[in-house]
């Protein structure tokens, strides 16, 4: 499968925002874009008049980036929630917040979606008692989703059993000392923290 591999924080300062895509870095004084909140290159300081099409462009690049998502399976996404009933833009979203690799980071398990896809991928969890290594295994309301028994004692999982549950959004449940999460309901916009006028990659797409 494609994959990114340059920096991510360059992604950050091609975006002019912070997308939070290294965990705890993200959160401290070395935080590449608040060091440098400029686009990467040589002419990043410039200032450009962008047009339309290139607002719409930045803002599914930026979500895109967030979620880790490449080009056509973005699509998908988009495509898949234009066919369902409701608001395109938020049931794209809606679909990305439901990514098994976004669940474990929201709840807190991983420290960033790339750390939290990492662990999907290397087989660490069960929904609703079956293995699951797909990072885009999309989760619906009642889905139990644990750590596996014979992972629960190693040294990774044993420090998130000590920790107090964070905030968590409002669809989830997470208990750190079983290591077990449930889905309560399905994500709305306004449970999506995310700066993105998710209305605009609509109107790319459907151009
Ligand atoms: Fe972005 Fe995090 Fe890097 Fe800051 S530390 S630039 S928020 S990825």
């Amino acid at each position: 499968m494609a994959k990114y591999t340059d920096s991510k924080c360059r992604l950050c300062r091609r975006e002019g925002a912070k997308l939070f895509l290294k965990g705890e870095r993200c959160y401290k004084g070395s935080c590449a874009f608040e060091r440098r909140p400029v686009a990467p290159g040589q002419h990043g300081m410039a200032r450009k008049k962008i047009s339309e099409y290139g607002l719409q462009l930045r803002e599914k690049q930026k979500c895109k980036r967030i979620y880790g998502v490449l080009e056509g399976q973005f699509r998908k996404y988009y495509e898949k929630a234009d066919r369902m009933k409701g608001i395109t833009g938020e049931n794209m979203l809606s679909l990305l917040e439901r990514r098994l690799d976004n669940v474990i980071y929201r709840m807190g398990i991983g420290s960033s979606r790339a750390q939290s896809r990492q662990l999907v991928t290397h087989a660490h969890f069960t929904v609703n008692g079956k293995n699951v290594n797909i990072a885009s295994y999309i989760v619906k309301v009642g889905d139990v989703i644990a750590v596996k028994e014979n992972k629960k004692d190693n040294k990774f999982f044993a420090e998130i059993k000590q920790l107090k549950v964070g905030v968590m959004p409002k669809w989830l449940e997470f208990n750190p000392e079983t290591l077990t999460g449930k889905i309560i309901a399905l994500p709305t916009r306004e449970d999506i923290d995310i700066t993105i006028k998710e209305h605009m990659i609509v109107e790319l797409y459907s151009k």
